[in-house]
């Protein structure tokens, strides 16, 4: 039986960002349509070519999209809500679009324009999808036939592969219901004809096999969903000759949802041995001995180079037993970078142990050949993974022994402020005299053409570092005065010199290392590039404290210190795997407190320390929520508890979901906590009331995503409503979020206003 190789999506984005180059500049109608086409099709067939000349055996085709995958099945099945004007026939770009971005007035009804569908993460990554939306009366029909016309140009191309769709039960659950609350699996009879017929039509073009993604098999299920699985693979295998269904799970173990998963009548199952290695025997001993099995043993999350040895030996026995087997990774390769070996800058030694999607192809490869031909036949590769490996686990770039040593040290002390929330509120009230419904920002403000340019014209030393400080504190200064002339309580310095609130930390800890072009597609045109923690992290300087010190040296008020989280840092970076994330994360928890405590001695009063990602990194399953929250409040709380009484600890969350963790919130101590609430008018914060939450709370009062200046009465309203649902002595008065994607003459207003409001709300008091 001869193993295979396959991948399951491949990075759409292109090598040097070309899908980002070509959307945008259509976007801005620069170009036409069909540049736009013919840019994306280059990039398709090269991606294709690419993974056949690495060895591939079986390439995906239809895991491109010019946007969202979410969104082409929503255009697959015609599910189109009626604000986008669709009117029938194929779904076009210009609907397809509306969709994603939203549209100015000239789509839609009555040339008015129509807002994006919703956004939110795919399971627990850091791409985005497109919310699917379904009425009760929701009708579904073919209206894109986007995966046969890719299934077709690569055959032109004369490359077979095998079409991606994401599964319909899986589509069903990730979409939300409008109008009605109901369950969105009821839609399911109706829409699995749409299935039927294009694996009809892909059967027709010549497809043996097709790609079905069901990634919530991972998740926490009904019966009632469990039962969907059952109904729709019986319905999608029983046509006249449809193709081979490799059913394809990812992100997780199948755990509890095994048994439904090994009952479907499908060809092919795809499990995570990566996520879940342990799967491995119960899915082996619990499949149809003709059920062909595809093992994910490589990481499609992360940047890590695989320990070819160690799979091998894993998968050996499944091979020997005579089962048919294929290699394949984890998961789409979607959320690594492409090509380690554009980054020709990084460490050498760094970059042995490191496999972006290319190598990680080539990895699959080897281990294809090793099972087949025996080891032998790839000694060179197998010793060079070995040596990489071995260099990992001994390098001094990576282990730091008194880092090691302080993370391990079991003392509960430091995770626990000096005093209790009110002994330390009565401290600090007299320290800082704040009036009622105190005011502040986020902490960024505009980052504006020049601000960017700068930064850009610094990093290609078109100016040296004397000019780019000099302007970056021209720029603070001016936002501070601005600040105090506005009045604001307490004042932030504008972030001018971070380029993102993560990388800004990164690249001063040691630990880190950074990419020149190992982009992942974020959502749309829109591509991160996060930071890979390979190493014992510790701060060997300060980080932020010169900075603090110029902008609190121009003003009497107080000057917020302005830190990203640990958990946050952690959730936005590619992680090391070889110890547990909470291991990393302690790690940086410690990096963190030492500028927490550096800014208490150069005199800050007030602290931020953000932490807006703690909640994407909940684990999909619900039975681990608890243990890692637990960890991660104890990190935040490692970072925050080195100070006295004296300083007032702020943390900021930019999401509008407290319900279920709201104890894991107040369990993180901090003296102030802001949100993002203007846009859910304050319902958000019934959690904190029916909790009682017992600290001081910034609800948001403008929502920073929209260019749109709120008037006072608005805000002042908002301030009312919060005050009908909190004590008003526990309300602060801030926007949503930071400022630094809005302009200067929007936050003006904006921040005048919510001045003016939180003036009016202490006359009322
Ligand atoms: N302090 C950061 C800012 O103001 C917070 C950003 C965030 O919450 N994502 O930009
Ligand atoms: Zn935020």
């Amino acid at each position: 039986m001869v193993v295979t190789v396959a991948t399951l999506g491949f990075p759409r984005i292109g090598p040097r960002r070309e899908l980002k180059t070509a959307l945008e500049s259509y976007w801005a109608g620069k170009t036409s349509q069909s540049a736009l086409l013919a840019a994306v099709a280059d990039l398709r067939a090269k991606a294709w070519a690419r993974q056949r000349d690495l060895g591939a055996d079986i390439v995906p085709s239809n895991d491109f999209s010019l946007y969202d995958h979410v969104l082409d099945t929503t255009a697959m099945v015609g599910a189109v809500p009626p604000i986008y004007g669709w009117t029938g026939g194929e779904v076009g770009l210009e609907t397809y679009f509306a969709m994603a971005r939203g549209a100015p007035g000239d789509i839609g009804h009555a040339g008015v324009g129509v807002p994006a569908a919703e956004m939110t993460k795919w399971f627990d990554t850091n791409y985005h999808y497109l919310v699917p939306e379904f009425t009760a009366d929701q009708a579904f029909r073919l209206a894109s036939l986007k995966a046969v016309r890719e299934y077709g140009e690569a055959k032109a191309q004369g490359i077979e592969t095998r079409p991606v769709l994401l599964g319909p039960v899986s589509f069903l659950l990730l979409g939300k219901t409008r109008g009605a609350d109901f369950d969105p699996l009821v839609l399911l009879p109706r829409l699995l004809p749409v299935y039927a017929e294009i694996l009809r039509l892909l059967a027709e073009a010549g497809a043996t096999w097709v790609q079905i993604d069901e990634p919530c098999l991972v998740t926490d299920l009904s019966d009632t969903a469990r039962a969907a699985f059952g109904h729709a693979y019986a319905a999608l295998t029983n046509g006249t000759a449809p193709p081979k269904i490799m059913l394809t799970t990812y992100f997780g173990a199948l755990a509890d949802n095994l048994p439904t998963a090994l009952a479907l009548p499908v060809h092919g199952l795809h499990v995570d041995l990566v996520r879940a290695p342990g799967q491995l025997d119960a899915v082996v001993s619990g499949a149809r001995p003709d059920l062909l099995l595809s093992l994910g043993v490589i990481d499609g999350r992360n940047v890590w180079a695989a320990d070819l040895d160690a799979i091998l030996d894993r998968v050996e026995p499944a091979v020997l037993s005579g089962r048919q087997v294929m290699l394949a990774p984890s998961c789409s390769l979607l959320h690594t970078p492409i090509d380690l070996d554009r980054e020709a800058d990084l460490d050498p030694e760094i970059r042995s142990w490191l496999a972006f999607a290319v190598q990680k192809v080539a990895e699959l490869v080897v281990l294809a050949r090793a099972l087949n031909e025996g080891r032998d036949s790839v000694r060179a590769a197998l010793d060079a993974a070995s040596a990489a490996l071995a260099s990992r686990r001994t390098s001094p770039k990576i282990n730091d022994p008194a880092v090691k040593v302080r993370i391990s040290a079991d003392d509960p002390s430091v995770a626990r402020r000096k005093s209790p929330f009110e002994a330390r509120r009565q401290v600090q009230r007299r320290r800082l005299r704040l009036p009622a419904y105190p005011t502040t920002t986020i902490g960024s403000f505009p980052q504006t053409a020049e601000v960017r340019k700068a930064r850009a014209d610094y990093g290609k030393s078109v100016i040296d570092a004397a000019a780019y400080h000099a302007f970056l504190r021209e720029e603070t200064a001016r936002t501070v005065l601005w600040q105090e002339e506005a009045g604001l309580d307490v004042l932030v310095h504008g972030e001018f010199e971070r380029n993102d609130m993560v990388q800004y930390f990164g690249e001063q800890l040691s630990g880190f290392a950074f990419t020149k072009h190992a982009w992942v597609q974020s959502y749309g045109s829109r591509c991160v590039r996060p930071p890979i923690i390979y190493g014992d992290v510790s701060r060997p300087r300060p980080m932020t404290v010169e900075w603090w010190r110029y902008a609190q040296s121009l003003t009497e008020r107080p000057m917020k210190g302005m830190l990203t989280g640990p958990v946050t840092i952690l959730n936005w970076s590619f992680v090391r795997d070889d110890q547990p994330r909470s291991a990393t994360c302690r790690q940086i928890a410690f990096a963190i407190r030492d500028e927490v405590i550096d800014l208490e001695k150069a005199g800050a009063a007030v602290v931020q320390i953000d932490e807006p990602a703690l909640r994407e990194g909940l684990p999909l399953r619900h039975g681990e929520w608890q243990a890692y929250l637990d960890w991660a409040v104890e990190c935040f709380r490692i970072a925050s508890s080195g100070v006295g009484d004296a300083v007032q600890i702020h943390t900021h969350m930019c999401y509008s979901e407290f319900n279920d963790i709201i104890a894991s919130i107040a369990a993180m101590d901090a003296d102030v906590i802001s949100i993002e609430t203007a846009r859910s008018r304050m319902e958000l914060l019934d959690a904190f009331a029916g909790y009682r939450y017992p600290a001081e709370i910034g609800p948001g009062v403008y929502d920073i995503h929209s260019p749109r200046v709120p008037a006072v009465d608005e805000m002042a309203s908002l301030l009312k409503a919060a005050a009908e649902r909190l004590p008003a002595d526990q309300l602060w008065v801030n926007p949503d979020c930071g400022l630094k994607t809005r302009n200067w003459p929007e936050v003006r207003l904006a921040v005048e206003n919510m001045v003016a409001a939180a003036r009016a709300a202490r006359a009322r008091a």
